[in-house]
């Protein structure tokens, strides 16, 4: 997960690529000190947001955003219900905002409703690797980095021309 600098980008540089690719605007970067106010973890401002997959097996996304949009909490997943496999392609909870349950929060929400799936993960960051043992003890679910992708989940499509919805805050 981003052990982020204080300078601080309006989104990250992930979603500014995929922007980049749909040639949509993104803000520039603004430095946000770290003691700013913008930092804190603040449960009641933040808003959860699910991006649907655009194919039945396609990459979907969880993201919790501060009230100015930045999205400090993310989970990229795709899941077959044909094969019953999911795959963790990313996960990111920027400085601040670790260690307070949002990364378990969030691969709960792709985990619902998918009993007896064989997960995998893509290659992680060191950070996100020293984050599966925790989740793995809190859901009984392995996540070994074997990336393993199925037929349907290949299938592939344009991400997100779906809109996102906002959620509820999924339960800690
Ligand atoms: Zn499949």
């Amino acid at each position: 997960m981003d052990n982020r600098t204080p300078a601080r980008t309006g989104v990250s540089l992930w979603a500014r690529l995929v922007d980049a690719f749909y040639g949509r605007h993104t803000p520039a970067v603004q430095a946000v000190p770290f003691n700013s106010p913008e930092w804190e973890v603040d449960p009641d401002t933040e808003t959860w947001w699910h991006l649907p997959p655009n194919t039945p097996a396609g990459m979907q996304e969880i993201r919790a955003c501060a009230p100015d949009g930045y999205d400090f909490a993310r989970l990229v997943w795709q899941a077959c219900e044909v094969c019953c496999l999911g795959l963790i392609v990313k996960i990111k909870v920027t400085g601040p905002w670790q260690r307070h349950g949002y990364g378990s929060r969030m691969v709960r929400f792709a985990l619902r409703d998918r009993e007896g799936y064989r997960w995998t993960t893509t290659p992680q960051s060191e950070d996100a690797r020293a984050f599966f043992p925790v989740i793995t003890k809190a859901t009984g679910v392995a996540f070994p980095r074997e990336h393993h992708l199925c037929g349907h989940m290949q299938a592939g499509g344009p991400r997100h021309s779906r809109p996102s919805q906002q959620l509820d805050p999924p339960p800690g």
